[in-house]
């Protein structure tokens, strides 16, 4: 493969033989769903991931069983690989280094490092606000207790969040008063700190976003999420509370964004809207992201065909949705919902009386072990209104022991 390869904006075409293969990182669900639909499309895929059974590990077509920066695996998948992504944003920087020596790789490390760290990212979305218009919450940087002594009046009460490594609500404290600080900084391990305004939510949504080499972007249509336990529970398209002019600000503020970091790849913007109807961006994610799924039955081209198309330098496809949708989170935790009252006992759910409901997309991921707060797979309710689509989302919810 020439050094000059990922220099250049010719596609990367499937072939059959040779084979072409692309990569990923990681072997979680995004990793699974990103395999299905580059196979779909002809193409081979390879998998790095320390963990032998893993969601892609099933279904990849070769898996480097090996650390996320081991080098001789990482050398190996870039020499197999016309073009390497990644399903998590915690990819070391010095790994997408040593893969880009011999693939291209989409998104690039140093759009990846920005949503590594809250801080950069909340720079970033300042800088750009100066085009989206769209600002994030006013924070301070805790990296020191004395940090803790300067921190503004206004900002309590806030959310204490870590800077790296925070997901699915994890590495969070709430705090009401400066002592509350210091003790829930003190808990953290003296790790770098974010101090968060509180902000009085309406309601939040997120914004998926792809641009492929050319600069060419396109934009989904703006998804409603919420969150049980800091965790994505349902995201409803189009969102019973987003009015047009929230809609747009928001498209308009992501397509700010991927430009100004010339972006290749799938990026989502979380946002928040506040009870005055303004809009504070959150966070973004380098990949694919929950809050998209939906996507997969109720858009011409799902996130993850987006994905292959951007990495693979295809052009990209439509984003239009063609069907209103409810897309509800499985949680480890409907297999230990059962009648007989013993919650220690993991029991398989009725998927037979959930795909009876004719709006019903089941996706599960594979994933061997059910246990409590993991994902174990989405169900997507896709119908030609938005009623019937709630309307068998709590169907659903009423089978499988979900409070509503
Ligand atoms: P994670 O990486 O866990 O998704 P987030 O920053 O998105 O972290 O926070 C998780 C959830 O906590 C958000 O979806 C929102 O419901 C709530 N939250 C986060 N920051 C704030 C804030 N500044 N004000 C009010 N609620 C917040
Ligand atoms: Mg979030």
């Amino acid at each position: 493969m020439s050094s000059m390869q990922h220099d250049s904006i010719e596609p990367i075409i499937p072939a059959t033989t040779p084979a072409t293969w692309l990569g990923v990182m990681g072997g979680g669900q995004l990793g699974r769903m990103f395999t299905h639909e580059a196979q779909a499309m002809g193409y081979k895929v390879a998998v790095l991931e320390p963990e032998q059974d893993c969601p892609t590990g099933h279904v990849a077509d070769r898996h480097f069983l090996a650390d996320y920066s081991d080098e001789v695996a990482l050398t190996e998948m870039a020499s197999l690989c016309a073009a390497v992504t990644t399903e998590f944003e915690n990819v070391a920087a010095g790994s997408l280094a040593i893969l880009a020596r011999s693939s291209f790789v989409a998104p690039a490390a140093a759009s990846v490092s920005v949503a590594q760290d809250r801080m950069v990212e909340k720079r970033f979305f300042t800088e750009c606000a100066k085009t989206s218009t769209v600002l994030p919450a006013p924070h301070h940087l805790i990296e020191s207790a004395a940090d803790i002594e300067t921190i503004p009046a206004d900002l309590l009460p806030g959310i204490l969040k870590t800077v790296r490594l925070g997901y699915d609500g994890k590495g969070q404290a709430r705090v009401r008063s400066l002592d509350e600080v210091r003790q829930a900084f003190a808990g953290m391990n003296g790790v770098a700190c974010v101090l968060e305004k509180m902000l009085p939510l309406a309601y939040e949504v997120s914004v998926l976003v792809v641009r492929g080499v050319d600069g060419k972007a396109a934009v989904y249509p703006i998804a409603e999420n919420v969150h049980r336990d800091g965790i994505l529970f349902t995201t409803t398209v189009p969102g019973p509370n987003v009015c047009g002019e929230t809609a747009e600000r928001a498209q308009h503020a992501a397509l700010a964004i991927i430009g100004q970091l010339n972006y290749v790849g799938v990026l989502c913007i979380e946002f928040f809207v506040l009870q005055d109807g303004s809009l504070v961006v959150n966070e973004m994610a380098p990949r694919p992201h929950n809050s998209g799924h939906y996507t997969m039955d109720a858009c011409v081209t799902s996130q993850f065909a987006q994905q292959v198309r951007a990495m693979a330098r295809m052009p990209l496809g439509d984003t239009r949705q063609h069907s209103p949708a409810v897309m509800l989170n499985i949680l480890g935790d409907v297999w230990f919902q059962n009648d007989s009252g013993d919650s220690q006992q993991a029991r398989e759910p009725a998927w037979d009386k959930i795909l009876a409901l004719p709006a019903a997309h089941l996706h599960l991921y594979g994933k061997a072990q059910a246990r409590r707060a993991r994902k174990m797979g989405h169900i997507t309710f896709i119908a030609a209104t938005m009623a019937e689509a709630q309307q068998q989302l709590a169907q659903a919810c009423a089978i499988l022991g979900i409070a509503p």
